[in-house]
């Protein structure tokens, strides 16, 4: 049955980060829904192509550009542009039953508006609210208008969970609904896809993720300068502000001798199949995740795995069961890992089989928007008694 909720999902991006990659599954068949962007992009183009009546304000501000360590000086500029937005979000809530902000900076100003549009309010919080990713100050906001106008709190993990409610969130309000990913493994051999993608033969290890300072992509960098002979693909490109790391990196791989070895592919659309041709997928980030949909991209695609030991790899690798664990911003014992696992693959078979199974289980798109469909409807069901 298609769902009849009216929903309004607001993002501030109109990048496709990893977030936006869920929305765009979790709108899959609503096509009464519209959706509300702060800024033009990519993301609105793919979800106008799902159904949806995509609004993008006048104010485009390009707040996805601002990171949180910005200045709030550079913030003072956008302040008008920012309350044109918000009294916009409020105008077009109006025509719905529920909205659904799928980003921090949506939801602040969602929760603003929805003092004059009075919709039932859904938070899809895909950030770890800790204090390695937030100041106090922005912690605090966002759970003091949690707490005030939020109907219910999407988090991906246990890890996003804890790390809302020690900022002071509502236990009460939190649904925890991992992300659900549809993944089939390509029928074509390792040698094959790297003819076909004209990626080196040999040791091949990968990244797959924005280039953003505390996913770690440094870290790889220089445990591959310790792995003589091993190639690295960093895939992925600066979505959110992050050119001036993105260009660090390229000085780090030129200063360490590694341009032969080391390859920045940018942003793809083909990231199942690079997985599929690398022999391990590296998580190197340095601060808590809130989830990591690549690693169970890796999982499904039977890739083993190496990832750092924080926020919600732990829970999602079962502590080491499903993939390699190692602690984060420590080069030297991710080359030592990447060293064992690229010498005797074989001895992992028994846990990349493991390792998909538990995606299956666990980690299934059709699980995901099961939860998230009923838990639409109970929002709206709650706000019309
Ligand atoms: N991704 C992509 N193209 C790229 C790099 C990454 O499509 O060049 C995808 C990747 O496959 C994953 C998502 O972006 O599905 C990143 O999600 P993750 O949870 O790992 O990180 P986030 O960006 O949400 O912090």
């Amino acid at each position: 049955m298609m769902p009849r909720e009216r929903v309004l999902f607001v993002d501030h991006t109109g990048q496709i980060g990893g977030a936006e990659l869920i929305l765009l599954d979790v709108v899959q068949g609503r096509n009464d829904s519209s959706a509300f962007l702060f800024e033009q992009g990519p993301l609105a183009k793919a979800l106008a192509e799902r159904g949806l009546s995509v609004i993008t304000s006048r104010w485009g501000l390009g707040l996805s550009q601002f990171r949180r360590d910005s200045s709030w000086l550079k913030a003072l500029p956008l302040a008008g542009g920012l309350a044109a937005i918000t009294v916009e979000l409020a105008r077009v809530a109006r025509r719905h039953d529920v909205v659904y902000a799928n980003s921090q900076k949506a939801f602040v100003l969602a929760a603003v508006a929805n003092l004059f549009a009075r919709k039932p309010l859904i938070w899809h919080l895909h950030d770890i609210i800790s204090p390695a990713h937030f100041g106090a100050l922005q912690r605090r906001t966002q759970v003091f208008l949690a707490n005030r106008f939020a109907a219910k709190v999407i988090v991906p993990s246990e890890a996003a969970a804890a790390a809302f409610i020690d900022a002071g969130g509502r236990r009460s309000l939190i649904e925890v609904v991992p992300n659900g990913l549809a993944v089939e493994p390509v029928p074509m051999s390792r040698h094959e896809l790297r003819q076909r993608l004209g990626l080196p033969p040999g040791a091949l290890v990968g990244v797959f993720s924005r280039l953003a300072q505390w996913k770690g992509q440094h870290v790889l960098i220089e445990a591959l300068a310790r792995l003589p002979n091993v190639h690295g693909l960093i895939v992925g490109d600066a979505l959110f502000g992050e050119q001036d790391y993105a260009a660090e990196l390229r000085r780090q791989v030129a200063d360490l001798g590694l341009g032969d070895r080391v390859h920045f592919l940018g942003h793809r659309g083909d990231v199942p199949l690079l997985m599929q041709a690398v022999d391990v997928m590296v998580h190197p980030s340095i601060d808590p995740e809130p989830f990591g949909r690549t690693l169970v991209e890796a999982m499904l695609a039977r890739v083993p795995v190496i990832a750092t030991d924080a926020g919600a790899a732990p829970d999602i690798l079962e502590h080491g069961r499903a993939g390699m664990l190692v602690p984060p911003g420590d080069a030297r014992a991710l080359a030592e890992a990447l060293d064992a696992v690229l010498t005797e693959p074989a001895i992992l078979e028994p846990q990349l089989a493991y390792a998909s199974r538990r995606a299956r289980a666990h980690y299934s798109l059709g699980r995901m928007l099961e939860s998230i469909g009923l838990l639409i409807r109970n929002v709206r069901a709650g706000a019309a008694v």
